[in-house]
């Protein structure tokens, strides 16, 4: 059997768009006869070969259940999975692998979070902080926990460049403050959030903070104890992993002391009709057969970004989004939404009068994959007094012949359609 090829190695490589871009296979491909520009990575990513390769791997020669196997399947099978677990733990600095909870995706952490600690520890007449800039899924998970226990949902608003008021966040929490769930980089607009800042700020007043790290991930060296943040969560898929998995990164101090989400199998120390004993961390919160290849194919993708050396992406991606950012204000009838100084992988933009739906239908007809429509974040889009934007964002496989061949579609379709 070949050596599984879970581990790349850790040379560091050239930053070379043209030999990342021949990585993923699927940016061969063709769409309406043409070469496929793919700028929809905010919703989700290619995948490299590496990543396909040790899933298939895995599942042609390794499969089985994990943890509670004595064959040499599950053993192979176990290890590779909390290799990728380790692998996690490494990537975002946390101390311990036991802080590390695999999940489906960022979704499933925050209702995760919002229905173990939240149901736990936040009462009648408590509030939940969240900001302007959230996802659907950094607001509902917090809406249905206002509900069930009655606490109440405040909002950091935003200034018109799509900036966070910090100002105004020092003003909503008080002593009735019981938890704050902020994103990191916004999906909508590319805003950075100062997120050191105010994690500082909500600690001052013992305010523990959920940190939405979907899009920041990819796009960004993240550090959670350096932040000093009490949950991160991320999906894989955004960051060159498969779909189906993602990570919960919590303090172990108050992972400790939630409850477990779900109840089943690989949760449990001892069960009893009477009464059961949960598991250790971070079992406790891992019910069931977990998404075993989709971890393994997450571990391969983080190893494939370090690879490139993320802080060599960051600045990479940089320069195209500035290149993107000088083409659009050549662009009279352009309007971009969002000027965040700080700003990461995203931009957003209206095209004369027309409808968001109708440029990215045409763009499609020119190979080109963007996002229109509002982004999962209705909120955001109503404060911008919007319905819907276009939504160009950005991976380490795009290139500057990539935005220019964006920008002579975006052109024609002002012709076509304008
Ligand atoms: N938060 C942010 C900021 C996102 O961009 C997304 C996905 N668009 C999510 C959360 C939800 O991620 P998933 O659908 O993978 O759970």
């Amino acid at each position: 059997m070949k050596t599984p090829p879970y581990n790349l190695q850790e040379e560091k490589m050239v930053l070379d768009p043209e030999k990342i871009k021949k990585d993923f296979p699927i940016l061969n491909r063709k769409i309406h006869g043409k070469p496929l520009v793919y700028l929809d990575n905010a919703a989700t990513t290619q995948k490299p070969l590496a990543v396909i390769e040790a899933i298939h791997h895995y599942y042609l020669n390794e499969n089985s259940n994990i943890h509670r196997g004595v064959h040499t399947l599950s053993e192979q099978a176990t290890l590779a999975y909390e290799g990728a677990r380790e692998k996690i733990r490494a990537f975002i600095g946390a101390k311990e692998t036991s802080e590390i909870i695999f999940v489906r995706g960022a979704t499933e952490g925050i209702n995760l979070i919002a229905q173990t600690y939240g149901r736990k520890f936040i009462g009648s007449g408590d509030e939940i902080v969240i900001s302007t800039l959230e996802h659907h899924s950094n607001i509902v998970p917090w809406q249905i926990l206002c509900e069930q226990v009655g606490a109440k949902l405040r909002v950091i608003p935003i200034n018109d460049k799509g900036e966070l008021l910090i100002e105004d966040l020092k003003k909503i929490i008080n002593a009735k403050t019981k938890l704050m769930g902020i994103t990191h980089v916004s999906n909508a607009l590319g805003t950075i959030v100062p997120l050191k800042e105010i994690i500082k700020i909500a600690h001052e007043q013992n305010i523990p903070v959920v940190v939405d790290g979907a899009q920041a991930i990819p796009h960004l060296k993240v550090n959670v104890q350096e932040l000093d943040a009490d949950f991160y969560l991320f999906s894989g898929h955004k960051v060159y992993g498969p779909t189906g998995i993602g990570v919960v990164y919590g303090k172990k101090n108050f992972l400790e002391i939630m409850p477990p989400y779900q109840g089943g199998g690989d949760m449990i120390s001892s069960v009893t009709f009477e009464k059961t004993e949960y598991n250790i961390l971070p079992f406790k919160f891992e019910a069931g057969t977990p998404h075993i290849a989709g971890a393994i194919g997450l571990g391969v993708a983080l190893d494939y970004l370090k690879t490139l050396d993320l802080e060599k992406v960051a600045l990479y991606e940089n320069e195209l989004l500035s290149y993107a950012l000088e083409k659009s204000s050549e662009m009279a009838d352009l309007q971009i939404i969002g000027q965040s100084v700080d700003r990461a992988g995203v931009i957003s933009f209206n095209l004369a009068q027309l409808h968001a739906h109708d440029v990215g239908t045409v763009l499609d007809r020119h190979g080109i994959a963007i996002r229109a429509g509002h982004h999962c974040a209705m909120p955001l889009m109503k404060r911008l007094g919007l319905e819907a934007t276009c939504r160009v964002s950005f991976a380490v496989y795009n290139t500057k012949e990539d935005v220019d061949s964006l920008f002579k579609a975006l052109q024609k379709t002002l012709e076509v359609l304008g």
